[in-house]
Order: C-alpha cells, then sequence, then structure tokens
C-alpha cells in the first residue's frame, strides 16, 4: 500500500469506530493514533509526510478493535499487547471457566446473560437497566457470584459483549441516531424522524434528543425500548408540551447489579384439583380388580378448606 493508501485506510477503520462506538470522527482519529503509539492524530499524519507507514501487524490490531466494536475507554490506558491478549480471551468467553466455576456467555434477545451452576448474570440491552444477578434457591449460599472477586470478573466479561452487542446496533443505525446534530436533535432509529425532544409512550417522559442518542433510544426513566418513543406525545392533548422532563429520574446507580434468589425447582402445589387426582392416583396403585379400578376411576373425592 502506498503512504497515502494506508491513511485512508486507517481513515476508513476511525469512521467506523465512531459510528460503533458514538464518538465523533476525530475522537476516533486521536483513538487510532493514539494506539499506534502517537499523542494525536495530527502527530500521526506528520509522521506519515515524513515516511512512516503503520506495519502490517498494526493495521490488524486496529482492524480486529473496529470490529468488536469495543468502546476507546477500555483502551486508553492499554497497550497493543494488553489490548491482543484481551481479543483472545474474549473470543474464547462463550464457553470458560472463572475461578474453577464453568460458565457459559450467551446473547438472548441482545440481552447478554452469562450462566453457570445455580447462577446467571443478565446485562440488559438498554444502557441505563442494571445487571441482575439471579441464584437458585437450592445453591444459594454456596453460589459463586457471592464473591466479590467471581462477581465482578463474570460482569467484566458481559459488560464486554454488551459493549460489541450495543456497538453492532449503533452501526446498523443512522449515524444521526447515536450523534444528534448541534441542535441536539437526534433521528430515530425506526421511524427516521428528527427531533430534539422525544416522548415515551409508558411513562409520558420527555426526554431530549442527547438523552435518548445516548441510552440507545430507550427510555432513560423506565427502560421502555425505542419502538415506544415518538416525537410527539399524540396520546396527550396538547402533544406531551405540558409534559415534565425526565431530568433527575433518570439517574440512577447503574454499575451495581441486583441480586434475586429464584426458587426455580419443580414443585407441587396442594389445590383442591391435585389433590383430587393425587388420591383418584393412590386409589389406581392400590386397585387390584377391573371393579377396584373402575371405583378408583368414579369415586368422587371432596377437598375441605383444610386440604383434607
Ligand atoms: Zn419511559
Amino acid at each position: 500500500m502506498t503512504e497515502a493508501a494506508e491513511i485512508s485506510h486507517l481513515k476508513l477503520l476511525a469512521k467506523r469506530h465512531a459510528r460503533a462506538s458514538r464518538v465523533a470522527l476525530h475522537e476516533a482519529l486521536n483513538f487510532i493514533a493514539i494506539h499506534l503509539g502517537f499523542s494525536n492524530w495530527t502527530q500521526l499524519v506528520t509522521a506519515n509526510k515524513s515516511g512512516w507507514v503503520p506495519s502490517p501487524e498494526q493495521v490488524v490490531s486496529i482492524e480486529a478493535m473496529v470490529a468488536c466494536h469495543v468502546s476507546p475507554a477500555d483502551f486508553k490506558t492499554g497497550s497493543a499487547d494488553a489490548s491482543t491478549r484481551r481479543w483472545e480471551y474474549l473470543e474464547q468467553a462463550e464457553q470458560s471457566q472463572i475461578r474453577g466455576h464453568a460458565y457459559r456467555l450467551q446473547l438472548g434477545l441482545d440481552d447478554v446473560i452469562i450462566a453457570g451452576d445455580g447462577w446467571s448474570i443478565t446485562v440488559p440491552e438498554n444502557p441505563s437497566a442494571r445487571a441482575t444477578v439471579r441464584t437458585s434457591a437450592e445453591a444459594d449460599d454456596q453460589s459463586p457470584v457471592f464473591d466479590p472477586d467471581f462477581l465482578e470478573e463474570a460482569l467484566s466479561l458481559a459488560n464486554h459483549r454488551m459493549a460489541q452487542v450495543r456497538g453492532k446496533i449503533s452501526t446498523d443505525w443512522p449515524r444521526r441516531s447515536t450523534k444528534p446534530d448541534g441542535k441536539g436533535r437526534s433521528r430515530h432509529p425506526l421511524w427516521d424522524r428528527d427531533s430534539d425532544t422525544w416522548f415515551c409512550l409508558h411513562c409520558n417522559g420527555k426526554i431530549t434528543g442527547d438523552q435518548i442518542a445516548q441510552n440507545l433510544w430507550h427510555c432513560p426513566a423506565c427502560g421502555a425500548s425505542p419502538v415506544d418513543i415518538f416525537d410527539t406525545a399524540f396520546w396527550c392533548e396538547d402533544e406531551g408540551k405540558s409534559l415534565p422532563p425526565i431530568g433527575a429520574k433518570a439517574k440512577s446507580d447503574t454499575r451495581k447489579p441486583e441480586f434475586h434468589v429464584v426458587d426455580d425447582r419443580p414443585k407441587l402445589e396442594l389445590n383442591e384439583r391435585n389433590i383430587v387426582l393425587l388420591m383418584r392416583s393412590a386409589l389406581l396403585d392400590d386397585a387390584t380388580s377391573i371393579s377396584e379400578r373402575l371405583g378408583a376411576l368414579l369415586a368422587e373425592i371432596t377437598v375441605d378448606e383444610d386440604n383434607d
């Protein structure tokens, strides 16, 4: 490749990266320059004029980074080597072990779920929603998710996977959907409408163009999905003019996961119908002749209020 071709290839990668990670193009250019050992893009271009070109390995590592859509924050401090190791780690992440506990990492309708024996962690697609940790009632005490180091590692794996999912979503959407213009107008990814104010059909929240773009078109107040977000509150008489902005409601601590104990053991609920069924099958079990079996099938069984 000629020098000019190398630079235009890096520019193309920067554009992809800007789109996927929802940052301005100049930030993406600087990010690539820093990754290649320069302090910013201008310095890289100057070096290129005096004959510097990235090595094929460097280009491959930038391509890998952009393909995986990871937020620049993860790489600002990391060396190229650390980044490569991290990619290898992520590649194997679908099924592996954390501190001796086996897990599976998978996608479910754009939520990321990491799960092992008796535990699971869900990181929702909605950026303002908290992760949920579920443990089964049976294994509750011994579950590895109660070890803070284990939990942190598992969460970080799931969060990295989620960064890729969100990067993919942003790339599929129009650029304006994740990067509002100078007037704060953003484009709805599904309706193809531009506005600086949006309304949530679910909670009547009035949301700015920046807020909704940042939250990937999920309502920052109630978590409603993009299909419930509109540029006019057509369900209000004044089309939403009197609705209050969501403001501080949107600010919640999303870093700490929520814990739930789930009793997933099969249970027999002792209601009248089930008791009658149990009694009848016991009678059938005991029946030794056809007439006793008929008797068991036809017997009238009544259950009183105390389930006797
Ligand atoms: Zn809402």
